[in-house]
């Protein structure tokens, strides 16, 4: 493998530049276009476009083979101020890879020239560089616009760094690995009077005041023991004057899970607390409730077969459990079986949390994320 420690000094420079210059979702135009470029300049065929700013290369091995891999990276920064005072930190104030989608984008463009360099596999690779990870769905944008017909892969993979864990272990898991990541806004009308005169104007802020005690319930009563789950009830708005019954008050919140019953659970529960509040004070409730990520579910074998090939470059082991938050990656796994692995960053040095202003995405990571993606590669394609 010493052909990628001769790639890497150009590789980090190239994770570096791309650092230093952040694009938010669907705007990630420059990215892209050096993406490509690197593409074409290893002689793999580039398709952009898909999903705005998303594009996929295509590389088919030299053997006979019907078999195809998807192995996808994320493009977009995030809306935070960098406060890492690097020489490669944000020239975009406001505009930072908090996440380590530099890195990602730098290894998959790693594997993408290793492969392409000695293609000695049956079957063809699509290397998935997709836009908007962050909240806005783009996996999602680009399998509506036919990424799974146009490109087909039987089975799909994504590596994310991971802070905390030891640099270079990688670590996954059947099943669960990511929440599903729910939000919702309900707003409770009444309306509107003088508060010295109740008997006109039906509480809004009462109702509030029951509804946020009565979601709080949810998880503990309606969920089993078992299960795991979070409702966070994180806004409320509603009422201006000391002599006004406002006429209508806001409570916003989120719901996390890994099951897709536990979630039809809560939101059922949540709807059927609303007609009751509705009942009991007079207002009318209005829900808006939106799954904006489902959990992201690990395909068995896939996850391990991810092990297994995991082994063969580095330290792997198991997750013992899977993380709260979400990501879109959970849009392909839906479609197509694969599996979503953790990368380790460190747990000194490297230590600072995805989306916090002192990130930074660790080069020395970044080997082991090439030889895993050109082993999974062969793998799936031996
Ligand atoms: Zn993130
Ligand atoms: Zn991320």
């Amino acid at each position: 493998m010493s052909e990628i420690a001769d790639l890497l000094p150009d590789l980090v420079a190239l994770r570096r530049d791309i650092h230093q210059n952040p694009e938010l979702g669907f705007c990630e135009h420059r990215t892209a276009a050096r993406i490509a470029a690197e593409l074409r300049a290893s002689g793999i065929e580039v398709h952009e476009g898909i999903g705005t700013t998303g594009l996929v290369g295509v590389l088919k091995g030299t053997r006979e083979g019907t078999r195809s891999l998807g192995l996808r990276a994320d493009m977009d920064a995030l809306p935070i101020h960098e406060q890492t005072n690097l020489p490669w930190a944000s020239r975009t104030p406001g505009t930072f890879h908090g996440c380590g989608h530099d890195g990602h984008v730098a290894m998959l463009l790693g594997a993408a020239r290793v492969l392409a360099a000695d293609p000695d596999f049956a079957g063809t690779v699509n290397f998935i560089f997709q836009p908007a990870e962050e909240g806005q769905g783009g996996a999602r944008v680009m399998i509506e616009e036919g990424l799974f017909d146009r490109f087909p892969c039987d089975r799909v993979y994504a590596l994310h760094n991971w802070p905390g864990l030891p640099a270079g272990t990688i670590s996954t898991r059947p099943g669960a690995i990511m929440g599903a990541a729910d939000k919702f806004r309900i707003a409770l009308v009444g309306k509107g009077g003088h508060a010295a005169i109740p008997q006109d104007s039906p509480d809004a802020i009462l109702a509030a005041a029951s509804l946020v005690q009565q979601l709080n319930t949810i998880v503990s009563r309606a969920v089993p023991p078992y299960a795991a789950a979070v409702l966070s009830i994180t806004e409320i708005h509603g009422g201006h004057a000391h002599n006004v019954i406002p006429a209508e008050v806001m409570v916003g919140g989120t719901v996390r899970t890994f099951d897709p019953a536990v979630q039809d659970r809560i939101e059922e529960r949540m709807r059927a607390m609303l007609k009751g509040i509705e009942a009991s004070f007079e207002v009318e409730c209005a829900l808006d409730y939106d799954r904006y990520y489902p959990a992201t579910i690990n395909d068995p074998q896939a996850a391990a077969d991810a092990l297994e090939v995991a082994a063969t470059v580095a330290r792997a082991e198991l997750a013992p459990e899977p993380a709260p938050t979400s990501e879109d990656f959970s849009f392909m796994l839906q479609q197509r079986p694969g599996a979503y692995i953790w990368l380790g960053q460190g747990t000194q040095g490297h230590a600072a949390p995805l989306h916090n202003p002192h990130y930074d995405f660790n080069d020395g990571v970044m080997e082991t994320g090439i030889r895993l993606h050109v082993a999974l590669a062969r793998h799936w394609l031996g």
